[in-house]
């Protein structure tokens, strides 16, 4: 069986490190808030060009800390795209605000730039974009608008750790970026892991405070905070692999690029390919097909692991059922024929190359 991603495989690459890591924390004594999750942000902020990163707990808790921070809660607009995983607009609902769905753009899967004005209202606060499948959105066209109306852009990086758009990386092109570091996405930690990105001190400080139950120093709160806390360990086993994701990314660029070069079946429409498709990180390679159920049959029988990123968009759930009579086709069109290949850093070129001959053979 070719899995969709092997975790343990990917983990195993870095076992003496991530070992070493553990056990630096078990013997610290010290478990939460310390010198590795210090060192991670640094790191990571680093790493995104940004002056600040706070780690946090996940990426839903990074997106939510963003919009408490801002301030946003009931009678607030936040624009979103409507075939987003449901963590972003759950992030929306959590703090009260409304989530207006946007439609995304059929070829890149991420939002419809051209789209967004007509949802404006004189109650929209923000933009909140999703680099979807590891893609950058079009930050620049969006951004104008958002200087029009004075709004601000808050990026969902959870799928584009380093993802890079004009020379920029994911996490520093909005004001305020919320990451999760879930086991499966690029930079992934060995348990539930977040972090905010952010150029603004203020936002920051708020951040440093609201994590860690509105205390900015022990027995003071100053706001109804939280526990949102990214642990020692996470933070430890983060700093290992952080080292290696642009080598991860790199290896799943090459597999997309086998993919698009290689695969060509009629029936199947691949991811469109723009200038900035070198730095694109992949987070996942979707196709797009009528026959999409019939085809994830196909490659089960053929031993090939595929997933449907995603089955249901977020309107239709049952937990945004005031939203469930809304139209939006392109979105509902996308859930139906959309299909996920296998594409990891640990996928062997032959699998590759099996994956591509299979998919070229089915009729
Ligand atoms: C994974 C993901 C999230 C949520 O991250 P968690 O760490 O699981 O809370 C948010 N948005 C997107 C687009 C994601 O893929």
């Amino acid at each position: 069986m070719i899995t969709f991603l092997n975790l343990k495989k990917v983990n195993a690459q870095y076992e003496n490190e991530l070992k070493e890591a553990a056990a630096r924390v078990i013997d610290s004594g010290w478990y939460i808030l310390g010198q590795e999750v210090k060192e991670f942000e640094q790191e990571f902020a680093d790493y995104c060009g940004v002056k600040h990163c706070i780690g946090v707990s996940n990426g839903l808790d990074a997106l939510k800390l963003i919009l408490k921070a801002y301030g946003y809660g009931p009678g607030d607009e936040i624009i979103v795209p409507s075939n987003t995983y449901i963590a972003s607009i759950l992030a929306i609902s959590e703090v009260g605000a409304t989530p207006i769905l946007v439609e995304p753009n059929f070829n890149t899967y991420n939002i419809n730039p051209s789209q967004i004005e007509k949802f404006i209202t004189k109650n929209t606060k923000a933009i909140l974009v999703v680099h979807l499948y590891g893609r950058s959105v079009d930050i620049d066209t969006i951004q104008k608008i958002a200087d029009r109306y004075h709004l601000k852009v808050i990026e969902d990086s959870a799928q584009a750790q380093g993802a890079i758009y004009k020379g920029r990386k994911t996490g520093s092109l909005g004001d305020a970026a919320g990451f999760s570091f879930y086991p499966g996405k690029n930079l992934g930690a060995l348990g539930d892991a977040g972090a905010v990105t952010t150029n603004d001190s203020k936002l920051a400080n708020d951040i440093y405070t609201l994590r860690n139950y509105g205390s900015h120093k022990k027995y003071e709160n100053i706001y109804k905070g939280y526990n949102h806390r990214l642990d020692e360990m996470q933070a430890a086993f983060l700093r290992v692999k952080l080292k290696y994701l642009d080598k991860e990314n790199q290896v799943r660029r090459e597999i997309a690029k086998e993919y698009l070069t290689s695969i060509n079946n009629p029936l199947i429409t691949l991811p469109s390919v723009s200038k900035h498709m070198l730095e694109n990180v992949w987070h996942v390679f979707v196709i797009r097909t009528a026959e999409r159920d019939r085809l994830q049959s196909y490659l089960t029988n053929q031993d090939i692991q595929t997933v449907i990123h995603y089955p249901k968009p977020p309107h239709l759930q049952e937990a945004y059922k005031e939203m469930n009579s809304k139209k939006y086709p392109i979105s509902e069109q996308m859930h139906k024929e959309l299909l996920s290949l296998p594409l990891s850093p640990v996928q062997s070129k032959v699998d590759t190359k099996k994956i591509i001959e299979v998919v070229n053979h089915f009729r």
